[in-house]
């Protein structure tokens, strides 16, 4: 057997449009643009949840996030790719900082080593017999203890934020050096460090899953970075204003594009730092394989940058958002297609993994191949792109317990959100206005039926696989790779 290799980037919080092959004015990542020049990019690559959680659900599960037991924690019955590699024999690896992602929320599943910078760990909650506890006091120390969990993987995230702000506001030159070794949280030069001397070491077929955290906020990038991207540096003290006063509560200040230039400044420092170190990845990558190495490099979602009267990524489904990069590289072989305009999506990532290492692809995958179009090939399907997640007055909810649908649907020049939790619909036309100022709601309108309609039975899908997978795991009975969706 041939023996391949998968590696899977993903940059989180990453914007297409800031870097410079999607037309950026800023080189912002040189060694990216580098590398991916011997492969292809897609124009119209969307993301089909507007944050990690909804995100990440449809890159590892190919299926849309409301569908089948929602998105977070990942239900058991939603099949990953990994454990389907993982049955076929590929070893799995997986390495992130990302809270959303880690064990606690089911990402371990099918990873030979998965390294999730959790420095918590759940300990079994016993329940103490010799004192006689009662139920009621186990399951309320059992509440108790998951909440505690929870805030420490937050926290792990925010320590990181700390640990980043403290080194690079106060030790700038030792950054570089200490970063490696602190396993906080893992951060760009400590994941290269873990991945550099293990992808030399290796020697079987491989997928290798690396996601970077750098890019999302707070953005304190080192100054070396700020300066290649500008021609002057941004104080500590304006950089705390920036990050702790703009960016978090930007209703308090008036936000002027002085303002919002220093935050892309910083955020474009931010993707520089992160291409740093992908030019080590890089590197090895094309010297240890001339072939059968495919690279994908990807984002999660987008960063709004006040477009819509926010900051971050949460509560919104505008283009700021669901606009992806992805870039893929079939490393030695010459793809017929440098530049795809076919509209993609987070869904498709998964098919094409499995694809890659000649693995069928299950019936319940939602998302296609996109090998055919690095050859010149079609999609058959209509361009019709589903991003969705749960809301509460614009804050992001893991569920249909705690949150209102929001939905995007994408179809050809329009665009229809809904959200459940006023009833409002809105309608765009991404040709005449693709920044989505003018709602062009009409009842009148006869587009606004077929939009309604896709999401309409989009939704009962949502509920019925639901209902399936409750009725499933109850009788233990159903083999998810064969439901057809
Ligand atoms: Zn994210």
């Amino acid at each position: 057997m041939v023996q391949k290799c998968v590696i899977l980037v993903t940059i989180d919080a990453l914007r297409p449009d800031h870097l410079k092959s999607y037309g950026y004015h800023r080189n912002t990542a040189p060694n990216l643009e580098k590398f991916v020049k011997n492969g292809t990019s897609f124009s119209n690559a969307f993301t089909n949840g507007p944050e990690t959680p909804s995100a990440f659900s449809s890159i590892f599960t190919s299926m849309l996030p409301l569908i089948n037991g929602g998105f977070s924690p990942l239900p058991s019955q939603k099949l990953t790719f990994p454990q389907i590699l993982k049955e076929s024999g590929i070893f799995t690896y997986g390495i992130h900082s990302n809270p959303n992602l880690s064990k606690f929320f089911n990402y371990h599943r099918g990873f030979d080593v998965f390294l999730d910078g959790e420095r918590f760990k759940e300990h079994p909650n016993k329940p103490d017999n010799e004192e006689k506890t009662s139920n009621l006091l186990h399951f309320i120390k059992k509440i108790l203890n998951y909440q505690k969990i929870f805030r420490r993987l937050i926290y792990g995230l925010r320590g990181f934020n700390k640990l980043k702000n403290f080194l690079r506001n106060k030790l700038p030159f030792l950054t570089d050096i200490l970063l490696p070794f602190a396993p906080i949280a893992y951060n760009a030069p400590y994941i290269t460090n873990k991945v550099l001397p293990f992808l030399k070491n290796h020697t079987e077929s491989l997928f290798l899953w690396a996601h970077f955290m750098d890019v999302h906020s707070p953005f304190n990038p080192p100054s070396k970075n700020v300066l290649q991207i500008s021609h002057v540096d941004i104080s500590n003290q304006e950089r705390n204003f920036l990050n702790n006063n703009i960016y978090r509560n930007p209703h308090k200040h008036r936000i002027s594009k002085d303002v919002l230039e220093k935050l892309k400044i910083l955020y474009d420092g931010e993707i520089n730092y992160i291409d740093s170190y992908l030019s080590y990845l890089f590197k090895i990558l094309s010297q240890k394989y001339q072939k059968n190495c495919l690279v994908i490099v990807t984002s999660d979602h987008g960063e709004a940058f006040f477009e819509h009267d926010k900051f971050f990524h949460q509560g919104i489904v505008y283009d700021e958002l669901l606009r992806i990069p992805l870039f893929i590289v079939d490393i030695g072989k010459n793809t017929l297609v440098r530049r795809v305009n076919n509209t993609v999506q987070l869904i498709d990532i998964a098919p094409t993994i499995l694809d890659y290492f000649g693995i069928p692809i299950p019936d319940s995958f939602q998302g296609s191949s996109l090998l055919p179009l690095l050859e010149g090939g079609f999609l058959e399907r209509d361009d019709c792109v589903i991003s969705e997640t749960y809301q509460k007055d614009g804050l992001m909810k893991r569920n249909s317990k705690n949150g209102f649908q929001l939905i995007s649907i994408r179809k050809n020049q329009l665009k229809y959100i809904y959200n459940e939790q006023n009833n409002a619909e809105l309608l765009f036309d991404l040709k005449s206005d693709p920044e989505e100022k003018i709602n062009l709601f009409n009842e009148e309108n006869p587009q606004l039926t077929q939009l309604r309609n896709i999401r309409k039975s989009h939704l009962k899908e949502v509920t019925l696989t639901t209902e399936l997978s409750k009725i499933s795991k109850a009788i233990g009975q159903v083999d998810f790779k064969k439901v057809k969706l």
